[in-house]
C-alpha cells in the first residue's frame, strides 16, 4: 500500500509560477524576506513530519479511539507524543505573531502545512488547528492583559486551544443557547452551563487548555445579541505563568461518533467555571467570527488534504490492481487504471484538488494583503474577496473533498469497504468536514445572504471582472483554448444566476432554493479559473507538473464544467416546486 506523499513539487509550481507568491507577499510590511523557495523548504520538512510520524498512526489510532476513565481523557496510543514532538519542531507557532513567540510566516504556508496534516491524520490536526483560531480570537479581541498571559504558551503549542459554542439546542441558531456567565466582582465571571460536540475538550498532551465559551451575562437580552465570549483555562493561571488549581469545568461524556476517532469530542460540563471577558460584553458572537472564519478556511483545507491523500492512494491501487482486458480487448487482465471508468474516477479528484489547492493558497494570500498591505483601498479589496470565498471555500471543498474519498473509495472495489486498506477511514474522516464549522447549506445561505449583496452587488462584480482579466492572459498562451472558453461560459451562467438572486434576494425562499447550487456553480467556475491560470503557467513552464496540469485542465473544461450548464437550468426554475408541498406530506 502507498504511503502518502507530500505534494511539494506541486505547491512549489503553484507558489513560483502561478500565484506569484514573491511578488505579492514581498510587498507586504513585515514579508519583505519571505519566499517562496523559504516556504517550500519549510513545507518539505512538515511533509516529512506528515508522512513519517502522523500518517502511520491514522489507522491504529482511528481503531483505538479516545477513552474518558475517572474523569480522564486519554487519546490513542502514539498521539500525545507525536503531539509534543510537533511542538518541540517548532510546527504549532508556523504562522504565529513574533511578537509572542510566532514565527509569522503567510498564511499561505499554513494552510499548505495544515492540508499536509489532515491529509496525515485529520484528528490530530484539529489540535492545532483549533489553538489557532482561539489564537486569532483572543489576538484580535481580549485585553492586553489576557493576550500577555494566554497567547505565548498556545502560539508554542505548549497549550491547546477549544471552542465551545454549541448546546443541545443551540447548533447553528446560537442564539438560543442558555449557558450563563456571572460576573464574580473581581472582574472575572462563572461559567454554568453544558456544552456538546466540543473538539478537543479535553486532551492528555499535559499542558493547559483554553476554552472560548459562549454565555449570556445575566441581563442580557434574548438572542444572539445577548452572548458574550469568555476565556476560561482548564487550569486557573498564576501570575508568574504556572499552572494553578483546577478550574469547575469536567468532561461528561465524549461523543461516539462515525469518524475523526483519535480526537476527544466532549461533552463539557461548565459548574462555575471562573472565565474573563474576550471582547465587549453583548458582543461575543463577533468576537467569535473571527474564529470561525479562520476556522472556515482550515475546514476547507481539511477537505482538500482527504481528497489528496485519498486520490494517491486510489492511483497507486488503480496501476496495480489487474482485473478485466484492455480496451481493445488485446490484453489482459489490465491494471484498472487502463479503464475509462477508472480514470474518470481518478481525474474526477485530481480536477478538483489541484484547483482547490490553488484556491486556497490565493484566498490565503488575500487574507495576508488584508490584514498587512499598506494601501486601505487594497487592504479593503482583499478584505472583501475573503469575505466572498471563505463560505465557497468551506462548503465546495468539503463537498468536493468527501465527494472524492467515496470516488476514491470506490477504485478499491470492495476492498474499499474493508478496513484494512483505510479507505472507508477517509470517507467517514471527510464526512463531519460537511456539517462542522457551520454546515455547507449554512454556508451557501452565508454566501447568498449576506456575501452577494455586500457593497450592493459589486463585490461578487469584481470578482468576476477579475476572473475575466485572467482568462484573457490566459487565452495567449497556446494549448489553454478547452479551459480558458469553457471557464468563460461557466462565467457567463453565474453573472446571470447572480443577477437573478440579486434582483430577488427580497425573497429568502428564492435565496433558500438557491443557495447549495449556486455555490457549487461558484466553485466550478472559480476552479475552472484556477485550472485556466494553472495551464498557462505550465504550457510557458518546463517544470514537472506540467503535462499533468494541462491535460488534467482539459478534462475539467470537458467533465466537469458542464455541470454548471444543469445547476443554471435548476435554478433558473425557482423555489415553486421545494416550497410547495406541505410539511405532512413528506
Ligand atoms: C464531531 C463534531 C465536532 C464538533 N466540534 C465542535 C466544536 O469544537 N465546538 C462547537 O461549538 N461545536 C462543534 N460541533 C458542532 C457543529 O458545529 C454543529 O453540529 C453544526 O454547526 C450544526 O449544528 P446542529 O448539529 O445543531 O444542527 P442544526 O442546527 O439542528 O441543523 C440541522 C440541519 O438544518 C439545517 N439548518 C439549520 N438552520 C438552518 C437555516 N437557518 N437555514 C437553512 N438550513 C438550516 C442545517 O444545515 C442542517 O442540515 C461539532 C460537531 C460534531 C459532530
Amino acid at each position: 500500500m502507498a504511503s502518502y506523499n507530500p505534494p511539494i513539487d506541486d505547491i512549489a509550481f503553484l507558489l513560483n509560477d502561478v500565484l506569484d507568491f514573491d511578488g505579492q507577499m514581498q510587498t507586504l510590511p513585515g514579508y519583505e524576506e519571505v519566499s517562496a523557495e523559504l516556504a517550500v523548504s519549510v513545507l518539505e520538512e512538515g511533509g516529512k513530519f506528515c508522512a513519517g510520524v502522523l500518517e502511520p498512526l491514522n489507522r491504529p489510532a482511528d481503531e483505538e479511539g479516545c477513552k474518558l476513565e475517572n474523569g480522564l481523557v486519554s487519546t490513542p496510543k502514539g498521539i500525545a507524543d507525536a503531539y509534543k514532538a510537533f511542538v518541540e519542531a517548532g510546527w504549532a507557532g508556523l504562522s504565529g505573531a513574533p511578537e509572542f513567540g510566532g514565527q509569522g510566516l503567510p498564511r499561505a504556508t499554513q494552510i499548505l502545512l495544515d492540508e499536509m496534516l489532515s491529509s496525515a491524520n485529520l484528528s490530530f490536526g484539529l489540535f492545532p488547528g483549533l489553538t489557532r483560531g482561539a489564537v486569532e480570537a483572543i489576538e484580535h479581541h481580549a485585553s492586553d492583559e489576557l493576550k500577555a498571559k494566554y497567547l505565548p504558551k498556545m502560539i508554542s503549542g505548549e497549550w491547546t486551544g477549544a471552542m465551545a459554542l454549541t448546546e443541545s439546542s443551540a447548533g447553528t441558531d446560537l442564539g438560543l443557547l442558555t449557558a450563563r456567565a456571572e460576573p464574580v466582582g473581581d472582574g472575572s465571571y462563572k461559567i454554568k452551563g453544558t456544552k456538546i460536540f466540543i473538539s478537543s475538550g479535553d486532551q492528555d498532551f499535559g499542558g493547559n487548555i483554553i476554552h472560548l465559551v459562549l454565555a449570556r451575562l445575566p441581563d442580557a437580552p434574548k438572542g444572539v445579541k445577548g452572548i458574550s465570549l469568555f476565556l476560561s483555562p482548564k487550569f486557573l493561571v498564576e501570575d508568574d505563568g504556572s499552572l494553578g488549581a483546577r478550574n469547575g469545568m469536567s468532561v461528561g461524556s465524549l461523543e461516539h461518533k462515525m469518524g475523526i476517532h483519535a480526537q476527544p469530542t466532549c461533552v463539557m460540563n461548565y459548574d462555575g467555571a471562573i472565565g474573563w471577558l474576550v471582547g465587549e460584553p453583548g458582543r461575543g458572537l463577533n468576537a467569535m467570527f473571527t474564529m470561525m472564519n479562520a476556522e472556515r478556511l482550515f475546514v476547507g483545507i481539511q477537505g482538500l488534504g482527504i481528497a489528496e491523500a485519498a486520490n494517491q492512494k486510489a492511483a497507486s491501487y488503480a496501476r496495480e490492481r489487474l482485473q478485466g482486458r484492455s480496451l481493445d480487448g488485446s490484453r489482459g487482465p489490465v491494471p484498472i487504471i487502463e479503464h475509462p471508468d477508472v480514470r474518470k474516477m481518478l481525474l474526477t479528484g485530481r480536477s478538483f484538488i489541484d484547483a482547490a489547492r490553488a484556491l486556497a493558497i490565493w484566498t490565503a494570500m488575500q487574507m495576508d494583503i488584508a490584514a498587512r498591505h499598506p494601501d486601505p483601498a487594497e487592504r479593503r479589496r482583499a478584505d472583501g474577496f475573503v469575505a466572498l470565498l471563505t463560505p465557497v471555500v468551506k462548503a465546495a471543498f468539503t463537498d468536493f473533498g468527501f465527494e472524492t474519498a467515496v470516488i476514491s473509495q470506490q477504485v478499491f472495489g470492495g476492498h474499499g469497504y474493508i478496513r484494512e486498506w483505510g479507505m472507508e477511514q477517509f470517507v467517514r474522516d471527510a464526512r463531519i468536514t460537511q456539517i462542522y464549522e457551520g454546515t455547507n447549506g449554512v454556508q451557501a445561505m452565508d454566501l447568498v445572504g449576506r456575501k452577494l449583496p455586500m457593497e450592493g452587488g459589486e463585490l461578487a462584480g469584481r470578482f468576476f471582472d477579475l476572473v475575466k482579466q485572467d482568462l484573457q492572459a490566459a487565452s495567449l498562451v497556446p494549448a489553454t483554448e478547452r479551459i480558458v472558453a469553457a471557464t468563460a461560459s461557466a462565467l457567463d451562467r453565474l453573472e446571470r444566476t447572480t443577477e437573478l438572486l440579486l434582483a430577488g434576494s427580497g425573497d429568502p425562499a428564492v435565496a433558500g432554493s438557491a443557495a447549495t447550487d449556486y455555490l457549487r456553480l461558484f466553485a466550478l467556475t472559480a476552479f475552472g479559473w484556477m485550472w485556466a491560470k494553472m495551464a498557462a503557467s505550465a504550457a510557458a513552464a518546463d517544470t514537472p507538473p506540467k503535462v499533468r496540469k494541462c491535460a488534467v485542465a482539459d478534462f475539467f473544461a470537458d467533465r466537469m464544467l458542464p455541470q454548471t450548464l444543469g445547476l443554471e437550468t435548476a435554478i433558473a426554475n425557482g423555489a415553486t416546486s421545494i416550497i410547495a408541498l406541505n410539511q405532512d406530506l413528506f
